[in-house]
């Protein structure tokens, strides 16, 4: 299933199934009992399922709503926390020149304020700083998970969307970097995991204005999705509604002001936003200069033609 968090003019914040051009809505699982306050409704479903999303009830057709009538908001617009890979891919490590990557970095943060929905707008803060897209995949968090080994970490995973970390280079922490409100678009989907079954064969490409930058096959991640999950279940508490990115391929580049940027995973879809730079400012930190950059030319993609979506 395609999963989509919406708000509609009239019925409010709502999760549907998207179906052609429209979404028909989900009902909570019977038996869940109430929603708390001040959680989504994308986090409630996932947790009354118990992250299994065979579980979820769907509303009749009758309740279609075209999605032309909604606004497409982040898949989980309140996650507890977003978790990112630094440098998994090694055509990655290669183009940022640097000699470390996952298994000596770890794993970073990003302010869960950084979302922001498909079709909507990526706010470069600073005029005199470089910014960079990174497409990448990311899962979301079924259920808590806390030492969760390899072997079992596929029961704790509810689905996969697209994510886009966008980021300020120079000598900053990774978290000031990628956390600017707006830095983190996702979606315009979450897909069950029992739809996207096997990552290992899927396929992401990135344009920037028409022209790919980045085509990489997910089989190329270091540390793939279960060791990902093992290592950062080792490290915290994941919660369900989790978003965890799993980093990017070659083919980081500059955006810019009125650039448009797309990301596509076989079987996840394509996510699309918008780029501005208005009422950007001098930056107030001294980082540009430091810490790994990419070259100003792009990495040479593979130039295959665009994945197609499935
Ligand atoms: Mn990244």
């Amino acid at each position: 299933m395609r999963l989509m968090s919406y708000v509609h003019p009239e019925r409010g914040e709502g999760v549907g199934v998207v179906r052609d051009e429209t979404v028909v809505p989900l009902e909570t699982p019977t038996g869940a009992g109430p929603v708390p306050p001040g959680r989504s409704p994308m986090r409630s479903l996932i947790v009354a399922c118990g992250g299994d999303p065979t579980r979820l009830a769907l509303a009749g057709d009758d309740r279609a709503i075209a999605i032309g009538d909604v606004t497409v908001l982040p898949p989980v617009p309140d996650p507890s926390k977003i978790v990112a890979a630094p440098v998994n891919y090694f055509d990655h490590k290669s183009e940022m020149n640097v000699s470390t990557h996952i298994d000596g970095l770890g794993v970073f943060l990003k302010a869960p304020s950084s979302l922001v929905g498909a079709g909507g707008t990526v706010r470069l803060p600073y005029t005199d700083r470089r910014f960079d897209q990174e497409g990448e995949l990311a899962f979301v968090i079924g259920r808590t998970a806390r030492n969760v080994t390899a072997d079992d970490a596929s029961g704790y995973i509810f689905g996969y969307t697209c994510l886009l970390d966008i980021t300020m280079r120079g000598g900053e922490d990774r978290s000031t970097r990628k956390s600017f409100d707006t830095f983190t678009p996702t979606g315009p989907w979450l897909v069950t995991r029992d739809e996207v079954g096997t990552v290992d064969d899927l396929r992401l490409t990135c344009e920037v204005n028409g022209t790919t930058r980045q085509d990489a096959d997910l089989a190329d991640l270091i540390w793939g999705v279960p060791a990902l999950l093992e290592y950062v279940s080792s490290v915290m508490t994941l919660q369900p509604g989790d978003i965890v990115s799993t980093g990017t391929p070659a083919g980081v580049g500059e955006i810019r002001d009125g650039d448009r940027i797309g990301v596509t995973i076989t079987r996840v879809g394509t996510l699309e936003v918008g780029v501005d730079a208005v009422g950007a400012v001098a930056c107030p930190t001294k980082g540009a200069g430091r810490g790994p950059v990419p070259p100003a030319e792009l990495t040479p993609t593979r130039n295959r033609p665009a994945a197609p979506v499935t």
